[in-house]
């Protein structure tokens, strides 16, 4: 962007476009309205970077990455524009002209949720960085009709409605008509002269919804494409005038399924039809996109690696290998062996969980079914593989009548990477170790990231401030430059005006808590926080077993010098996951009880607002002291909420766990609440009989809180919601709360004297954003394009 407009001009604009293109007089404009004509007015702004980056990607004949993931949690647009153009200051003084509200502008867009947590949220970072590091990218997904589910609360549980964003007009997207692709399903594949060839039995046609993603200072935007699915012909006009009206109307059924829900990471919930055919729309639309392009630009197939780099986002998108083959082989009439070659040289893997109930296999039978000619592929490469490579069985793609697709994505990859230091290392001793070892340098590692423009400059714009006063801007692109802050951490002017910011993050929020759920907080508690998924492997309930045995040590000594904290969850659990469901019926019942006891509110409160999605977070994370980041070591592959508070300068309580790992050793162990077992120790414990019990026995406030749900002390005196969950933590507790508990407890009294020495508590908090910049995703896109995608930037 060479001229950035005036606020004038800004609004002059915003008036245009609410009368020529919303249709709307200022006087009857709504703020949907107005939304909408400063949503067109920044897009506008976007659309010539975008086809600028566009025509030079083409221009220079360059390289570009695609980034295949079914999910992508986008959240709001707007505010991440307006600040990544450079607009802000213009665009608040144009609003003011126009006297309108921003924050009510901003907050009336719908929250794109096209996602279930960190994966998703991931691949949203990721393109944010793509842009500002001009890499030529595509991020491939689907344009769901409904996106995650809505949260609220019943009597203290969860029920889910439909999210329905697409219901009223999305200013972002531009449908492509001229980009459709047909894919196919079922049906068989006929032998023609030694040619295979595919006859799907049914198909539908994938159509390109294009949202530009701008990049930092608005130079470069990229193309977020989305796809939906489209009957291939309306209706059966003989079978609707002869009467069947239900079955003339087969097509757009079919169609209209593909793309409606984003599944909800039900995690045991395998074996769905519906998901493998959504995982193939996604990947063959991708794939002939991506083909079209190329053989556009160039003329022979074997230059492949060298322009295009695929990314694999999880095993979702794993059919990648047999559907590129397909195409090379049987539309483009290459060999086996070239094929397999090109797709290895072109397509990388990134594997986000060890957890065996998340890893995707797809019974032969319904792969078979739905895809034919891809499980003729699939026996082809399995074959190759055991023949070239010596492979045992027991790692073959094709065991105990299913495929493995996690096997399949590491075979059909040149590169396969885990997402956090200690992630990769267990990767490559667990699920991957016989491959690994065939296949020594495959795996490699990228610690994730987040954006700091969303997650810093957009979502805690007073941080933000004391940045730009104390280093200057320069950490907005470069996020090592908050190490200069190390300079500051001594300054007591500095802490000060660190502690006002936080702070004032804090009066909003407890404003916020006040107006939804009637919890008048202090800001001057430990606001003490842990928002993401419900997981067992993330142990929201150690943090509720802490609070109820905190709430009796303070009901044992009322007149103790108590240090205040208000603990906020957030987050939702699958629908069909029933102990996470479990849980979060119990924080409910232990926050109802506990908040309204006059002896310990003053030094005890829990929050639980419904429906975390991205725009929550942005409103809880600058406003946290304390970050929760509890999961059972060596269940989580990275996390990035963890990143996220510590750019913001909460304190991390945590495990030795994924990222947390890096973080403690960037911020300094002084700077870290570290509890727990480690992950060997974990699984040395875990492999005890009896260990949840010993450990219940051994600890006094365990026991009692465990006893007080049993009694039915916050359930109205009836325990039989928690019996099972209860039943678990004795006999089995596979993700050992019980063993980390007193460990866990002591360390929270640890954070209650550390926060109260303010002094300390702020230089530990600005040594903690100091240390951050290792955790940009900007940092993370760098290690992609050089250890895995072999990619440079490309100059305007
Ligand atoms: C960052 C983020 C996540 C991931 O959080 P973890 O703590 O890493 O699991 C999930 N959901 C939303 C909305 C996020 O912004």
């Amino acid at each position: 962007m060479t001229q950035l407009p005036s606020a004038q001009q800004l609004r002059d604009q915003i008036l245009y476009h609410l009368t020529h293109t919303q249709g709307r007089g200022s006087e009857f404009a709504t703020t949907f309205d107005w939304r909408l004509a400063v949503s067109y007015t920044i897009r506008d702004l976007i659309v010539t970077p975008w086809m600028a980056a566009i025509r030079a990607s083409r221009d220079q004949g360059a390289k570009r990455v695609y980034y295949l993931s079914m999910e992508f949690l986008i959240g709001r647009i707007l505010g991440d524009a307006i600040i990544n153009l450079g607009l802000d200051a213009a665009m608040d003084e144009a609003l003011d002209l126009l006297g309108l509200d921003k924050q009510e502008v901003l907050d009336n867009e719908p929250d794109a949720a096209l996602g279930n947590g960190g994966l998703g949220r991931l691949a949203a970072c990721f393109m944010e960085s793509l842009s500002s590091l001009q890499c030529p990218a595509f991020g491939y997904g689907i344009r769901y009709e409904h996106g995650l589910f809505r949260q609220r609360f019943e009597a203290g549980q969860q029920v889910e409605t439909p999210e329905d964003w697409l219901n009223q007009p999305h200013p972002w997207e531009f449908v492509r008509i001229d980009y459709s692709y047909t894919v196919g399903f079922k049906g068989h594949v006929e032998d023609r002269d030694g040619r295979a060839v595919w006859l799907p039995g049914e198909s539908v046609v994938a159509r390109a919804y294009d949202t530009p993603v701008v990049g930092w200072e608005g130079h470069w935007a990229n193309t977020l494409r989305l796809w939906g699915a489209h009957p291939t012909t309306l209706f059966d006009l003989h079978r609707f005038n002869a009467g069947d009206h239900a079955a003339a109307s087969e097509p757009e059924a079919l169609a209209r399924t593909l793309s409606r829900v984003l599944y909800p990471d039900d995690g045991t919930e395998s074996g769905k039809e519906l998901r493998l055919k959504q995982e193939y729309f996604l990947t063959s639309a991708a794939l002939q996109d991506i083909l079209r392009r190329f053989l556009a630009e160039h003329d022979d197939l074997s230059l492949l690696p060298q322009k295009v780099a695929i990314q694999l986002n999880d095993t979702h998108p794993a059919i990648a290998g047999p559907e590129l083959m397909r195409l090379l082989m049987d539309e483009h009439g290459l060999d086996f062996a070239e094929a397999r070659d090109l797709a290895r040289g072109t397509l990388n893997y990134t594997n986000h969980t060890l957890l065996p109930e998340a890893l995707e296999r797809w019974s032969t039978w319904l792969l078979g079914r739905v895809l034919p000619r891809h499980m003729q592929i699939i026996q082809m490469i399995d074959e190759d593989h055991r023949k070239t490579s010596g492979r045992p069985d027991h790692v073959a793609i094709l065991r105990h009548d299913e495929v493995q697709m996690g096997e399949l994505a590491f075979i059909m990859a040149g590169k396969v990477n885990g997402v956090s230091a200690l992630h990769t290392d267990l990767v490559k001793e667990t699920v991957f170790a016989d491959l690994h070892r065939l296949h020594p340098d495959r795996i490699v590692n990228q610690t994730n990231g987040v954006t700091p423009r969303r997650w810093l400059r957009m979502s805690n714009p007073a941080l933000a401030r004391l940045l730009d006063d104390s280093i200057g801007t320069g950490w907005t692109k470069d996020l090592a430059q908050l190490s200069r802050l190390e300079a500051h951490a001594d300054d007591a002017a500095f802490l000060d005006r660190l502690r006002a910011a936080k702070r004032a993050n804090k009066v909003v929020l407890a404003n916020g808590l006040l107006a939804g759920l009637g919890i008048k907080a202090d800001p001057d508690a430990i606001f003490d926080v842990q928002v993401k998924r419900i997981h067992e492997y993330k142990r929201q309930l150690l943090n509720i077993l802490e609070a109820i045995a905190l709430w009796q040590r303070i009901h044992d000594d009322p007149n103790a010098d108590w240090t205040p904290r208000l603990k906020i969850f957030g987050g939702k659990a699958a629908p069909g996951y029933w102990l996470a469901k479990t849980v979060i019926h119990l924080i409910n019942d232990v926050a109802a009880t506990i908040n309204k006891d006059p002896v310990t509110s003053k030094f005890l409160q829990i929050a639980y607002p419904p429906n975390y999605n991205v725009s929550m977070a942005e409103d809880l994370i600058p406003a946290a002291d304390l970050s929760e980041q509890i999961s059972t070591a060596g269940k989580e592959a990275s996390g990035t909420g963890n990143m996220k508070f510590t750019m913001n300068g909460a304190l991390t309580i945590g495990t030795l766990d994924g990222a947390n790992v890096e973080i403690r050793e960037h911020v300094g162990a002084e700077n870290f609440f570290l509890f727990g077992l480690t992950a060997d120790e974990a699984a040395r414990v875990r492999a005890r009989p009896g260990h949840a019990r010993a450990a219940i026995e051994k600890s006094e406030d365990l026991r009692a809180a465990l006893q007080m749900i049993a009694e039915g002390k916050f359930s109205g005196g009836r325990a039989d919601p928690y019996f099972s969950l209860l039943d678990r933590t004795w006999h089995d507790d596979p993700f050992l709360v019980a063993s980390d508990f007193e460990d866990y407890f002591a360390t929270q009294r640890k954070v209650d004297a550390a926060y109260r020495d303010a002094p300390h508590w702020d230089r530990m908090a600005a040594l903690n954003i100091a240390r951050s910049g290792f955790f940009s995703s900007d940092r993370t896109i760098r290690g992609y394009m050089q250890d895995v995608w072999h990619i440079e930037p490309v100059t305007l």
